[in-house]
């Protein structure tokens, strides 16, 4: 008893509490595995047994001390983000530790947007956003990793913009970066080759190399919880309500001028002015629920049946952790998109004044409609 266990296959201190960190074992794998005098933590016996990479995310530490790791090298990073919450993406600094590297900026989840959606304007709407967080990709990608939707030309694109170098895939917790990997690692011949041995230096943690035909690696790296995500807002089930599962089906509401639209309890939308009567399109998971009342009796709505009518949060017992949602107010000069990072969006007419409202934190922001 309280003694420190470390992992054979990567060196992490093995722990049995947060499925998440680093290090974690089930008490019984580690009691089995204390026994037989190899103590193996679960994503290194997932990667051993299926080749299976498990997400990990790290303190904020040792995730800074693995990005400067990564700027003192030569290579191409590729920067996994959620299409859906490219604020909750942004790997806080990103820039300054890139240094020389070149940034191949990989937009995920596209399974989950509509046909009609224009690529290009999803890629510039990507680039822009890059850019304002001090980042200059060179070259936007969509792919979806859990239906491989252009991943083998993600593949392409990587072996062409590496120039013979590594490559590092980075991105925050929830945005599918395991899953590309194990897509990736899927497509790989050599996955007997999986390498876990060498370390990142300054960290405990051991890297993931996918080996590359010329000698070279695509490097798997940890996430780093980014905590302006909806998902830290949400427990279990909750999750999947929110986040778009399948091909979103767009939605038109018709609404008057204060007309209010909440979506489950984590956020809401009010149309408070314009000249009439308008369609608004909702994107959002098909399965989250919409309900519709008047901007008047909104906030009284929200207090009474949040928890109840008004789900996620999923019960009585989890409104009082729930954060209060906060209300930001556009005007629109042009058909506009208000965005709800991780829910999604509401196509809105030009000409009108409208909110969004979304937990503390959690960003909402207009751009020109995507459609
Ligand atoms: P990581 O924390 O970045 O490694 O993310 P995971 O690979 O664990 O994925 C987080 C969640 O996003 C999981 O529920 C995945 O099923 C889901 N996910 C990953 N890739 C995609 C995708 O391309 N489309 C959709 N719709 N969901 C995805």
């Amino acid at each position: 008893d309280g003694e420190v266990v470390h992992c054979i296959g990567c060196g992490a201190k093995v722990q049995t509490n947060d499925k998440n960190a680093l290090g974690y074992t089930p008490q019984s794998a580690l009691e089995k595995g204390l026994k037989s005098g190899e103590v193996y933590c679960q994503r290194c016996f997932r990667l051993r047994h299926y080749n299976e990479i498990a997400p990990v995310s790290l303190s904020d530490d040792d995730f800074l001390k693995l990005l400067t790791s990564i700027s003192e090298t030569d290579s191409l990073i590729v920067y996994v983000i959620d299409i859906f919450d490219v604020n909750g993406s942004l790997i806080p600094g990103l820039h300054r530790f890139v240094g020389h590297n070149p940034v191949l900026l990989v937009g995920n989840k596209m399974d989950v947007l509509p046909a009609s959606i224009k690529k290009t304007k999803v890629r510039d709407w990507l680039r822009q956003r890059a850019n304002a967080a001090g980042i200059r990709p060179v070259d936007v990608e969509l792919i979806s990793a859990k239906t491989n939707f252009d991943v083998d030309r993600l593949l392409d694109q990587i072996e062409k913009y590496r120039h013979g170098k590594d490559v590092y895939v980075v991105g925050v917790t929830n945005v599918g970066k395991s899953t590309l990997i194990n897509s990736v690692i899927r497509r790989s011949t050599g996955i007997k080759e999986l390498i876990t041995t060498s370390r990142f230096p300054g960290t405990t943690l051991d890297r993931i190399d996918i080996p590359l035909d010329d000698g070279h690696s695509i490097v798997d790296t940890p996430g780093i919880i980014q905590p302006e995500q909806m998902a830290h807002h949400l427990v279990g089930k909750e999750l999947n309500l929110v986040t778009p599962q399948k091909t979103i089906k767009p939605k038109v509401y018709q609404l008057n001028p204060e007309q209010t639209l909440f979506f489950g309890g984590v956020a809401r939308f009010d149309y408070e002015t314009g000249d009439r009567k308008h369609g608004f399109t909702v994107y959002a998971e098909n399965n989250l629920y919409i309900h519709r009342t008047k901007l008047i009796n909104a906030d009284a709505f929200y207090d009474k049946q949040l928890g109840h009518l008004l789900t996620p949060p999923s019960d009585e017992s989890r409104v009082a952790d729930f954060p209060a949602l906060e209300r930001h107010e556009f005007k629109t000069t042009q058909k506009s998109d208000v965005v709800i990072e991780g829910l999604g969006w509401v196509t809105v007419p030009s000409g009108v004044v409208v909110s969004g409202w979304a937990p503390k934190g959690v960003s909402v922001l207009i751009r020109p409609a995507m459609i």
